[in-house]
Order: C-alpha cells, then sequence, then structure tokens
C-alpha cells in the first residue's frame, strides 16, 4: 500500500515545487558545461556563480567560500579528509553521535570519540579533555539525525578558541578546526557558520527539500584543505568534475525557501511535536520518549516500545499508510543497535523497540491523530 502518512523526512524531503522548476531548464536547453568559453556556456556559469552567492547571502558568507559537493557525505568527507590528510600524525575529535559519513571517515585516522549524557548532548568536560597538542580538527554535529538532539556549537568554538590561544602562547604551530555536520538542521536552526564559529560546515540538499546528492561545504577563509577528487579543478581545486548544474541551481533555491519558512515551520512543528508526545505517553504506557529533555529539533519524535519489535510495529504502521523509521534511517539495515542509542546508554533490547517518527512540511495534526490511533491499536492488539 501507498504511504499516505509520511513521517520519514530525516531521511529524505520530497523536492520543492520552485526547486524543480529553477532546475529543470538546465536538464535540457541549458545542457552546457559551465567552463566551455561560448556564451550559451558562460550564461550557465553564471546561473551557477549566482547559485553560489545566493547560498553566501543565506549564510552571510564569501561567496568563495561555498564548495558544491554531491551531498553531506562527500561534503563530510572532503571536510574531515582534506585536513587530516594534511597532517599525518595529528588527532580528530569527534561526538559520540555523530553520522556514519562522519564516524567512518574519522576512523581512516586517529580519532578520539567524546561521549555524550543520556540526551545526547557532548560533555564538554570531556571534549576538552580529548583536546590535545596533537589535535587538528573536532568534528561535532548540530542536530543529530536518530534523536534529534541539538549541540551546543557556540561553546565548543570558544573552547577551541581557548586551545588556540594557549597554542600560540606555548609555541604550537599545528591549527585547531571546527566541523559541524549541519545535514539535518538548516530547515529549524539558525545555520549562520561565523556566528556558529565553525570553519568547516557541512549541508545536505536531500533533507531541505531540494535534489538528493547535492550539498556544500562551507570553508572558512584561510582553512586549506587537501581534495579528495582529482581532476579539472573545478570548486577551486577541491571537487574537480563537471559541476551538476541543476542540482546546484535547486540547492541555492531549497536552501532559500527553507531559511525563508524556518521560523514558522519550526513553530508548527514544535506545538505537533508537543501534542505527538504528550498524546502517545497518555495511550501508549508502554512508550517513552528519547531525549525527551534536552534541545531537540521540532520534528523528530524519538521513541522506545518497550516490549514490542520495531520492525514489526513498523511495518504494520505501513501497512496501515504510515511511513516511519525504525533505527537511523541512514545506515544500512543490521541487527546491532545504532552507536548513537548506544552512546545514550540504551541496551540492545530497548534498541529494537525503537521508531524514529520525523514530520516535515506536509505534517498536519490529522496525521499525528492517526499515528497515535495506530499504535494505541497495535500496542492493545
Ligand atoms: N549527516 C547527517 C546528520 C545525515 O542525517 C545524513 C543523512 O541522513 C548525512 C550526513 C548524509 O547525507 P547523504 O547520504 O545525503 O550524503
Amino acid at each position: 500500500m501507498k504511504s499516505s502518512i509520511y513521517l520519514d523526512h530525516a531521511a529524505a524531503t520530497p523536492l520543492d515545487a520552485q526547486a524543480l522548476v529553477a532546475m529543470t531548464p538546465y536538464f535540457s536547453e541549458l545542457f552546457y558545461n559551465p567552463s566551455a568559453v561560448y556564451l550559451a556556456a558562460q550564461n550557465v556559469r553564471t546561473a551557477v556563480e549566482k547559485a553560489r552567492s545566493d547560498i553566501a547571502q543565506v549564510f552571510d558568507v564569501r561567496k568563495n567560500e561555498v564548495i558544491f559537493t554531491a551531498g553531506a557525505t562527500e561534503a563530510n568527507n572532503l571536510a574531515i579528509h582534506g585536513v587530516m590528510t594534511r597532517y599525518p600524525v595529528a588527532n580528530i575529535v569527534v561526538s559520540a553521535v555523530e553520522h556514519d559519513s562522519v564516524m567512518a571517515v574519522a576512523g581512516t585516522y586517529n580519532v578520539r570519540k567524546a561521549p555524550v549524557d543520556a540526551s545526547g548532548v557532548i560533555h564538554l568536560d570531556s571534549l576538552k579533555k580529548q583536546i590535545d597538542d596533537n589535535t587538528v580538527l573536532v568534528s561535532v554535529m548540530l542536530a543529530n539525525n536518530e534523536i534529534g538532539t541539538v549541540q551546543p556549537l557556540v561553546l565548543i568554538s570558544k573552547i577551541l578558541s581557548t586551545v588556540r590561544k594557549e597554542r600560540q602562547h606555548a609555541g604550537n604551530a599545528l591549527p585547531i578546526y571546527l566541523h559541524c555536520d549541519a545535514a539535518q538542521a538548516l530547515n529549524y536552526l539558525p545555520v549562520l557558520p561565523n556566528k556558529l564559529g565553525v570553519d568547516l560546515l557541512s549541508i545536505n540538499g536531500g533533507k531541505i527539500y531540494g535534489p538528493k546528492q547535492s550539498g556544500l561545504l562551507f570553508v572558512k577563509t584561510g582553512v586549506e584543505l587537501a581534495p579528495l577528487i582529482f581532476g579539472g579543478g573545478q570548486e577551486r581545486g577541491l571537487r574537480s568534475g563537471t559541476e551538476n548544474v541543476p542540482a546546484i541551481i535547486g540547492l541555492a533555491t531549497a536552501m532559500q525557501k527553507a531559511v525563508a519558512l524556518r521560523i514558522s515551520e519550526a513553530q508548527r512543528l514544535k506545538k505537533l511535536q508537543a501534542k505527538l508526545e504528550s498524546d502517545l505517553k497518555k495511550s501508549v504506557p508502554a512508550l517513552a520518549v528519547t531525549a525527551e529533555l534536552a534541545s531537540r529539533l521540532p520534528n523528530i519524535v524519538h521513541v522506545t516500545v518497550s516490549g514490542f519489535d520495531n520492525e514489526r510495529l513498523m511495518m504494520e504502521l505501513d501497512e496501515r499508510g504510515i511511513a516511519c523509521a525504525v533505527g537511523s534511517a541512514c545506515s544500512a539495515s543490521s541487527d546491532e543497535p545504532s552507536h548513537v542509542l548506544k552512546a545514550i546508554g540504551m541496551t540492545a533490547e530497548q534498541a529494537q523497540t525503537s521508531l524514529r517518527f520525523s514530520m516535515g512540511r506536509s505534517t498536519t495534526e490529522a496525521d499525528i491523530t492517526e499515528l497515535v490511533t495506530a499504535l494505541v491499536e497495535l500496542t492493545n492488539a
């Protein structure tokens, strides 16, 4: 049966209609390679550079600080690999709840993991202790894709400023950079790289009603990166390959729209989140909300339903036309609890009862009521 209630926006968002309209000509009549020199191609180059300027304006950064990538996985890989290969004996510190696209690449270097509390918030004191004279990069996400917890990036940035001052005093010339995976954040949180105090920041078009495999890495002026992909030297030599022009145009349109809708959508979904959580807690006694007290994204509700297998519940909800996720929709299916749930202290048994509902622009109060009714019936059956 086709899902009529879609509660998996943290995995993918539908393409925004305006983004589709903006992209369409670049698949057909405006197909030219932006690096070609004739006028028709130069017009396409102008469109790509306008998209870059529009995004720079949204972020309040310089235009040449925006590097287009194919999604957030690539942006995260470029940030981490790009710094770490330049400093092969240095180390990287990441939070214990990063997305696999950070964890996996960080794991190929000398990595340390900073623990989180039961709500998934990074322990700042532990983070400070993990940083030593050889730490060149710290990577902490803005908002978690499984449980929605928001991390205190500004405080982390302050810790790094102190480390920089101490290194200057001690004559240690090693830089220390802060990378932030903001893939889940842009729809609901202010994402201004310079206000957050980050040096590198990843964005994902596929989570903000833009096209999949679109994204970018903000690279602060002065941060030197090694490329991941070598070739024709596009994107300041950091991402060779003919630009995916429709994706770039779609990303810029989607970002502008997401930022314009941010406050109203965050307020609307905050109310729906509160209603969903209180209704579920009232009517499904076996249910507990994960990270309930933490500062969280307004669209994610992660729950455990004690005594109920999550895959079975998810499939039963699917049969009723409600699409949601078990664990993290980003990782390949596996029986192991996700590293995020482990990091917040969940047992494997608890993790196997967990579901993630992630709301978005299409979610209505009626959807929430229907979900609660379905869960009440399924857990009383
Ligand atoms: N980072 C976070 C926090 C995510 O949620 C995701 C995807 O869900 C990614 C990175 C990777 O995005 P993509 O697979 O589109 O490259």
